[in-house]
């Protein structure tokens, strides 16, 4: 089933860097990994992509984990390329996306079918156990901490489950190659490409 298009407007309406077509390839492979396990995602922001999952989580009876701890990615700080000013807290200075992605989940009615997870990934990947129908990265992008976050992650991907990995660049005049070394890393590792649209690339185990 689609999304319904109040829910789409929610999603359109949270800050973020997935357009519709990725947001609906997303929900589409979120509702064929939901019968395998739940999903989890790494890298919540302010909540649009775990509208896309969170509506196909809610269908397949299961639920999104979303882990962030709310501070930014590297490239989301003052003076990077991806930075937002609203999203600073002016208290401490600091990213806190964290009211946002509140608000997201809220208005998609969504609170009962997403898990906002509070932490660090790896942190949380550390004393991780549960299989996972789908992995969703999305976390940092620089290779070092995008690989990390694969190497912790990856091997929660229940047989038959997906991987799912945003912003892929093949070509490195289209954007940073962290998300496409972890892509490369997972066809070594045996994970099989199932699908593409645009920056976001699907494999399964
Ligand atoms: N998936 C979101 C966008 C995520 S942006 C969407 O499509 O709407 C990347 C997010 O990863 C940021 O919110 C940042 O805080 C988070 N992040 C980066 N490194 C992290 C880490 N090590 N642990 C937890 N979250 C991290
Ligand atoms: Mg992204």
């Amino acid at each position: 089933m689609a999304i319904d298009p109040l829910t789409l407007e929610v999603a359109r309406a949270a800050k973020g860097f997935m357009p519709d077509d990725e947001g609906f390839a997303l929900h589409e492979v979120g509702l064929s990994a939901g019968n395998v396990g739940p999903l989890l995602e790494i890298g919540s922001y302010c909540g649009k992509s775990a509208v896309y999952l969170g509506t196909a989580a809610r269908e397949c009876g299961t639920v999104l984990f979303s882990v962030d701890h709310h501070h930014g990615s590297e490239e989301n700080q003052s003076g990077w390329e991806h930075h937002d000013a609203e999203l600073v807290d002016a208290r401490t200075g600091r990213m806190d996306t964290l009211p946002f992605f509140r608000k997201t989940i809220q208005d998609a009615g969504l609170e009962g079918a997403v898990v906002g997870v509070l932490g660090n990934s790896a942190t949380v990947g550390a004393h991780w156990s549960t299989p996972l129908g789908l992995l969703f990265i999305d976390g940092g992008h620089a290779e070092d901490v995008a690989m990390t976050d694969y190497k912790i992650w990856a091997g929660f991907v229940a047989s038959g489950g997906m991987l799912a990995i945003h912003d892929v660049f093949k070509d490195a005049a289209d954007g940073g190659q962290g998300p496409f070394r972890v892509w490369q890393r997972a066809v070594e590792d045996g994970f099989m490409p199932v699908g593409e649209k645009g920056s976001l690339c699907t494999l399964q185990r």
